[in-house]
């Protein structure tokens, strides 16, 4: 693959007329497209390796393991974790945080404590933790947002003390699409020994993600933003700590002896994966990541990023030049940074439009083509900080075009004038 041409022609989905238009697919933020390599694999293992994992003594279930197992090692090697024990496969970042509020709580947490989650935290990085809260007895309390879409990182350092347990941020909001300064976050937090979950339901797609190098406890993120099939999704835990958490769900395969009066637990990772796993989603994990890493490699990685850059600055100046139009989460510093590097923009802009309604700019959107998302996004105290119900999001991809881009604006603009 050498040019954007070369990625698009990987992705069936993209190639279909809507409405006798063709397709312009801009909610990658909500899941993205699926390229011939994944679509291959879940009919691979569909139509042969189709068993359950890790049970069997049989061909189909030792294939079926075997892709399992290997797009776990995947999964360690692309976010460079130190073992296979610190991958949990889960079924998306909402079950990944799930997973660590309610167990993690259970453990660390208790009557007056505190947990901390950025102020542009999506439902998933709220909701649990106010559920595990409710258990023991503490509170959840947000982490401010600037009016520029950034954390309020003096609230933050004043809002650090001895009764917070966990600090839980984005690494990419879904809505603002800036790099939140995660590596800052953690140091600051790990100065007074509190563990730090990342939300990386973004982050994973956007940004190069080192565990080690972020030093996070957790990383959270979902497989179907990124190339995989749906019903995958990850969980990074830093091995004490996940050895010190006790099981989330029980049921089978996380056991290592069972009995009516007691049972002990099967070594990590399987301790935290009980049930038959979705494992061909699980497993589709391997091409993905395989393809996403390609694109951010050799010459293709500086056609991707040159795409991207052009596609910001584009509809940077486009949208702003809408009459009555807001963008939320453009810092002016994002300008000079390095894409992907914290405090930098994502190809992801959310907007809304004076005297037109989110809702109606979608559907006539639709009917050129365009698909774009609106509504709360599963940020209604972000919504609510910016004292909206709604807004417009338009996100890309790789396989993204810069006439794409243009294409949505010119409809965007057609669609401003039948409203107003
Ligand atoms: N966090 C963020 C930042 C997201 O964008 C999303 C998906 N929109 C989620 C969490 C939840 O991901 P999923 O629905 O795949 O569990």
């Amino acid at each position: 693959m050498n040019t954007i041409e070369e990625i698009r022609s990987q992705f069936p989905a993209l190639q279909q007329l809507v409405y006798g238009k063709q397709l312009v697919y801009l909610d990658n933020g909500a899941t993205s497209q699926k390229p011939q390599c994944v679509i291959d694999l879940v009919e691979r293992m569909h139509t042969g390796a189709n068993a359950n994992v890790h049970r069997a003594m049989h061909k189909l279930s030792d294939d079926a393991t075997a892709l399992y197992e290997g797009a776990r090692e995947r999964v360690r090697q692309f976010i460079n974790a130190p073992a296979r024990e610190n991958i949990i496969f889960t079924s998306g970042t909402t079950a990944s945080i799930n997973l660590v509020a309610s167990s993690f709580c259970r453990k660390f947490v208790g009557e007056g404590d505190v947990v901390l989650v950025s102020g542009d935290s999506h439902h998933s990085n709220i909701v649990p933790w106010q559920l595990a809260c409710q258990a023991c007895g503490a509170e959840v309390k947000a982490i401010p947002v600037l009016e520029d879409g950034r954390l309020d990182m003096e609230a933050y350092r004043r809002m650090l003390s001895g009764r917070v347990k966990i600090v839980a941020v984005e690494h990419i909001s879904n809505v603002l699409g800036i790099v939140n300064p995660v590596g800052e976050i953690i140091a600051l937090a790990h100065a007074q020994g509190i563990p730090v979950l990342v939300d990386g339901a973004q982050g994973i797609v956007h940004a190069k993600v080192d565990v080690q190098e972020m030093d996070c406890d957790f990383y959270a993120f979902s497989g179907h933003k990124i190339y995989a099939a749906t019903g995958s999704g990850v969980l990074y835990g830093r091995q004490e700590l996940l050895e010190a958490m006790p099981p989330y769900m029980g049921g089978g395969d996380m056991v290592d002896t069972v009995t009516f009066e007691r049972t002990t637990y099967a070594p990590l990772p399987l301790k935290f994966e009980a049930g038959t796993p979705n494992f061909i989603a699980q497993a589709s994990l391997a091409p993905a990541l395989e393809f996403a890493a390609r694109l951010r490699e050799g010459e293709i990685a500086g056609v991707v990023e040159e795409q991207e850059r052009a596609i910001i600055e584009y509809l940077k100046g486009a949208l702003t030049g809408i009459e009555g139009c807001r963008i939320y989460g453009l810092p002016e510093e994002a300008s000079g940074v390095a894409l992907g590097e914290p405090g930098s923009k994502i190809p992801l802009f959310s907007f809304n439009i004076e005297r037109c309604f989110p809702s109606d700019l979608a559907q006539l959107l639709d009917k050129m083509g365009v698909a774009v998302r609106t509504g709360l996004m599963c940020c209604e105290p972000l919504m609510t900080r910016f004292g909206v119900t709604s807004m417009v999001r338009a996100s890309f991809l790789p396989y993204n075009t810069l006439q794409e881009a243009e294409y949505f604006v010119a409809s965007l603009q057609r669609a401003v004038r039948m409203l107003r």
